[in-house]
């Protein structure tokens, strides 16, 4: 494909015909500034504050401009820190933005860019700011607070394209412009399916996930990527752990093959892993009651009764029921012990049930 050379703050770089600016940044790892793009999401120039000056003169949303041959962008000057100034002060006029009491404070797009282009909340003047829907308590997966929606759309996208179930959308126009689920329904009582996608792109604390236990500043918690352990697809997540070494957050891993989705049972049933009834340790049924043994025991345990099953009633007496939440070794460990050692066909997995 035909390579249109340009340059962008001076630095010569190079892109595809149907590239944006932005995209072209991204890769050479030039920084401008934006909220309403997300890379998994159609692009939409909602929020202005990737404007970048084209040749000397027009500021354009660098989300949506495409590339041309020799144009010369500029991504900051004076007059375009001004105005990304003047688009943060209009955002925070019309919500409420207290950092402190919000879940996503150390973690918030808005907040990193209040604080590059020095802007302070409390001295915006909240004349035009209306009280909008606060709902904590209808979805037991997600919370929303519409006060510190800036309206970008990503969750709209997030569900409509990611996920494909299309509950969010965003009613009336101007000031009253709000976002809606369904046909203005409570989250919880929406057709929402509760995978959390939208939160993980949502660019504020506007969408919040209820299952953060124990809490931990976003800041002081510790990432860990892995895989789900919940089907054969084999998600990658990112977990998080506060500084307790409670799990408390688990997102989809943007670089991973489900590229940053996961389901309902990925995103938020992990605490299982740190349920003080979960067994850590084998047990073995002596008079009746299980007791607490070593591997060593329990496995000496289960070799000889499956060798004594076996010479008295041959090896198809014994099945095996594999699952899906082991790896692709595991089960083919499974079924070679099963076919190679006990000598029998009976494997079977869960996934095919
Ligand atoms: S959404 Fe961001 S800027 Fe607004 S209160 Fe929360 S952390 Fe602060
Ligand atoms: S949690 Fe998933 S299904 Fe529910 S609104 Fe968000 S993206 Fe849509
Ligand atoms: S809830 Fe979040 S993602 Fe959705 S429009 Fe508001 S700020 Fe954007």
């Amino acid at each position: 494909m035909e390579k249109i050379r340009f340059t962008i703050d001076g630095k010569a770089v190079t892109g595809s015909n149907g590239q944006t600016i932005l995209e072209v940044a991204l890769e050479n790892n030039i920084d401008i500034p934006y909220l309403c793009y997300h890379p998994r999401l159609s692009k939409s120039g909602a929020c202005r504050i990737c404007l970048v000056r084209i040749n000397g003169k027009m500021l354009k949303p660098s989300c949506y401009e495409q590339i041309a041959e020799g144009i010369d962008v500029v991504t900051e000057d004076a007059d375009i820190i001004k105005l990304r100034k003047f688009i943060l002060e209009l955002l925070l006029s019309e919500g409420d933005h207290n950092c402190l009491y919000c879940d996503a404070n150390g973690a918030c797009d808005l907040q990193v860019l209040i604080k590059r282009y020095d802007v302070d909340p409390a001295e915006i003047d909240l004349g035009v700011r209306r009280d909008r829907l606060v709902d904590y308590v209808s979805s037991p997966a997600l919370k929303r607070n519409e006060n510190r929606c800036i309206l970008c759309g990503r969750c709209v996208r997030a569900c409509k394209e990611v996920q494909v179930s299309n509950v969010w959308g965003i009613a009336e126009r101007g000031s009253h412009s709000h976002l809606v689920a369904d046909d203005d329904m409570a989250i919880g009582e929406s057709s929402c399916v509760k995978c959390g996608t939208c939160v993980q792109l949502c660019p504020t604390g506007a969408l919040s996930y209820q299952t953060v236990l124990g809490r931990g500043v976003n800041w002081e918690l510790k990432k860990e990527s892995s895989i789900c352990i919940y089907c054969g697809v084999g998600c990658k997540i990112d977990y998080y752990t506060n500084k307790q070494g409670l799990l408390v957050k688990a997102l989809g891993n943007e670089d991973g093959p489900n590229k940053g989705h996961l389901c309902i049972k990925g995103r938020f049933g992990f605490d299982f892993l740190q349920n003080p009834k979960r067994l850590s340790k084998p047990l073995i049924k002596k008079d009746g009651a299980f007791v607490e043994a070593e591997w060593d025991e329990a496995l000496d345990l289960v070799a000889n009764r499956l060798g004594a099953i076996k010479g008295e009633h041959g090896p198809d007496s014994i099945a095996a029921l594999s699952s899906a939440k082991c790896t692709n070794e595991e089960n083919y460990l499974v079924q070679k012990f099963m076919r190679a050692v006990v000598g029998t066909n009976n494997v079977d997995h869960c996934a095919r049930l």
